[in-house]
């Protein structure tokens, strides 16, 4: 570890990122309460309280919240993927694993912030075109192979999104102990267009099922694994020296299922979502204290278990929360800057 105190140093980076205002926010009239005032701090302001109780009891009407990196409209997707991602591929290329969230209530910006557009492509695309890069520029007579798959987590059962008719899969462990979702598609591949069509292709098979909540609610949790293999050649047998993982998770939306109108299906669904949720929290906030007494449980959701290498140990976690800034939004915005400043 390098003595800088950089955020990329850290085991566990939190970020957060403001959208802009949408045009449905625009049409509703909904005012902008939730700024970012530096680099690191953001402040949500309670559109609901009486000005004069606010006066009265001298207090201020605005809360803020720390992060390690603060994001609002104005930030581009590499800006966002500079200062989360870039530093984490260094680290993969060494057999070191890393973990990416996007973290935040449905239509808040996950998806945008991970997989994106054709013309703005995410977090995704660009560590996969940097990770190839990389991997091209190294100097050492090793031979590195990379591998990716795309998978869904929805009611704690794992879908190929690379292979959307198979079964459901399994989790494994293989003989060295590291977990393996056992038939999963693995693609080798370093067109960046490609890429970028494979996930598209991919995230269109996700299960997206409309609720009172919201219409294209997305209920599952993506998965893109990236794996990087080092091998050396030693009289012409190549053996296996270093093995890294990358996990990059656009998280089911975060909204609480009371507030789905639903009930039966969704309303379990919710409950999965949420206890996958409270598993990652559970397991964020252990290795975010401090000192020995950490107890990470890993085997209460799908998957803590799958990431249970990647979080961690010598593994670095990113979160990057998401929020809308618009004051329809107040509540949704607070339990979010709420749960990803107690992660810190
Ligand atoms: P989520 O995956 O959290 O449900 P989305 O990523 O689908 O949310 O975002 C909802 C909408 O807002 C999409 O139309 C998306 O393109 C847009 N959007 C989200 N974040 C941004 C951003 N930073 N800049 C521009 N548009 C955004
Ligand atoms: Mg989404």
């Amino acid at each position: 570890m390098k003595e800088t105190g950089d955020s990329k140093d850290q085991q566990l980076t939190v970020a957060l990122r403001i959208r802009p205002l949408s045009e449905m926010e625009k049409e509703e009239s909904a005012s902008i309460v939730a700024h970012k005032v530096d680099n690191q701090m953001v402040v949500l302001m309670d559109p609901m309280e009486d000005p004069d109780d606010i006066l009265r009891a001298n207090r201020s009407r605005e809360k803020s919240y720390l992060f390690d990196v603060a994001f609002d409209y104005t930030a581009t997707q590499e800006d966002v993927y500079r200062s989360t991602t870039k530093g984490l591929i260094e680290g993969l290329i060494s057999g070191y694993n890393a973990t990416v969230f996007a973290y935040g209530p449905t239509g808040c910006g996950k998806t945008y912030t991970m997989l994106g557009t054709d013309r703005e492509p995410g977090i995704y695309v660009q560590t996969l075109n940097d990770l190839f890069k990389a991997i091209e520029e190294t100097s050492d007579d090793m031979q590195y192979s990379v591998s990716m798959s795309y998978l869904e987590i929805y009611n704690e059962m794992i879908r190929d999104l690379l292979n959307p008719s198979a079964e459901f899969l399994d989790l494994r462990e293989d003989s060295k102990g590291v977990i393996q979702v056992a038939g999963i598609t693995e693609v080798s591949t370093i067109n960046a267009k490609e890429i970028m069509q494979l996930l598209m292709k991919g995230n269109k098979q996700r299960t997206q099922e409309p609720t009172a909540a919201n219409q294209t609610s997305s209920r599952s949790h993506a998965v893109l694994q990236v794996a990087v293999r080092q091998q050396s050649r030693c009289r012409d047998i190549l053996q296996e020296v270093r093995f890294g993982r990358l996990f990059m998770i656009d998280l089911a939306g975060s909204e609480r299922a009371s507030q789905t109108q639903n009930r039966g299906q969704r309303l379990k669904e919710g409950a999965h979502i949420n206890r996958s949720l409270l598993a990652l929290g559970n397991c964020i906030n252990a290795l975010s204290e401090k000192g020995g007494h950490k107890y990470v449980n890993y085997r209460d959701s799908k998957l803590t278990r799958l990431l249970k290498d990647s979080l961690g140990g010598n593994s670095r976690t990113v979160m990057i929360a998401h929020i809308s800034p618009a004051s329809t939004a107040f509540e949704e915005s607070r339990n979010t800057l709420a749960y990803a400043d107690r992660a810190k």
